[in-house]
């Protein structure tokens, strides 16, 4: 089925993240691991904490000198090494697989080029490696290389719906294209961050914090959530137990 990659928000995307700026600041860009650390590191975060992947992340480096070594190991002991991440029996040998796909491509393991290319180009090339979607790929290219994609994760894929960025039916897919169009591009890690902000601290899952969010009265889910959310009245009981 052809992608729907377009979509009209129901608001304009630059107010929301004018508003989650000024609600939660933002404290800019700066990259927190090489390109090839970031890859592997997000590969271990697929469906579990940052907290579990990273301790998984450092029993890796720790225990395999190189990439080399991590390639050339025994992929059972590679599985029980980053256990802490989970899935380990289906991680350890996508790892392994990265690894070596990009040493083939490239002759090493170093994929800091990507930042030089067009964003299409460098999406394209990172999700063609064995096991990377399109959120692995564009956490390495905006955390890593600063470059203008928008990672899409449960926060945000939620958020975006409930507010009217994206619609209803809009794939998780579809939505990192049209989500990372809506703002210009030296905003689009702002919008990313703020939206997950927004998703850890208001915009909650579960029970979002309406009445003290704000997007209350741009938000397209505000006034089903006040009605699924309001209190039933206090009713007095008369003597014989029933309420007037
Ligand atoms: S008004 Fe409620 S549903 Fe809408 S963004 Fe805010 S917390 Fe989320």
């Amino acid at each position: 089925m052809k992608a729907k990659r377009r979509f009209t928000p129901r608001v304009s995307p630059e107010l929301i993240l004018d508003r989650l700026e000024a609600a939660y600041g933002f404290e800019g860009w700066s990259p927190r691991m090489t390109a090839l650390d970031e890859l592997l590191f997000t590969v271990l975060t697929q469906h579990t904490s940052d907290s579990n992947a990273e301790i998984a992340f450092t029993a890796m480096r720790e225990r395999y000198p190189t990439w080399g070594v991590v390639v050339e190991a025994d992929t059972t002991e590679l599985a029980n090494t980053i256990r802490s991440g989970g899935l380990a029996n289906q991680k350890a040998p996508r790892l392994q697989a990265i690894l070596l796909e990009i040493l083939q491509r490239r002759g090493e393991f170093e994929i800091e080029f990507l930042g030089g290319l067009p964003l299409e180009e460098a999406r394209k090339w990172l999700t063609s490696l064995p096991g990377v979607g399109p959120k692995t790929a564009a956490v390495t290219l905006a955390f890593s290389l600063g470059m203008p994609a928008m990672p899409v994760d449960t926060h945000i894929y939620r958020i975006g719906k409930r507010i009217g960025l994206i619609g209803m039916k809009t794939s998780v897919d579809d939505a990192h294209v049209i989500m990372e169009r809506q703002v210009p591009e030296e905003r689009v890690y702002a919008y990313h961050v703020q939206l997950i902000a927004h998703g850890r601290q208001t915009c909650k899952a579960i029970r979002p914090l309406c009445d003290r969010c704000a997007l209350q009265d741009v938000c397209a889910s505000a006034s089903a959530f006040a009605v699924a959310f309001k209190k039933p009245k206090y009713k007095r009981p008369t003597r014989s137990g029933k309420p007037l």
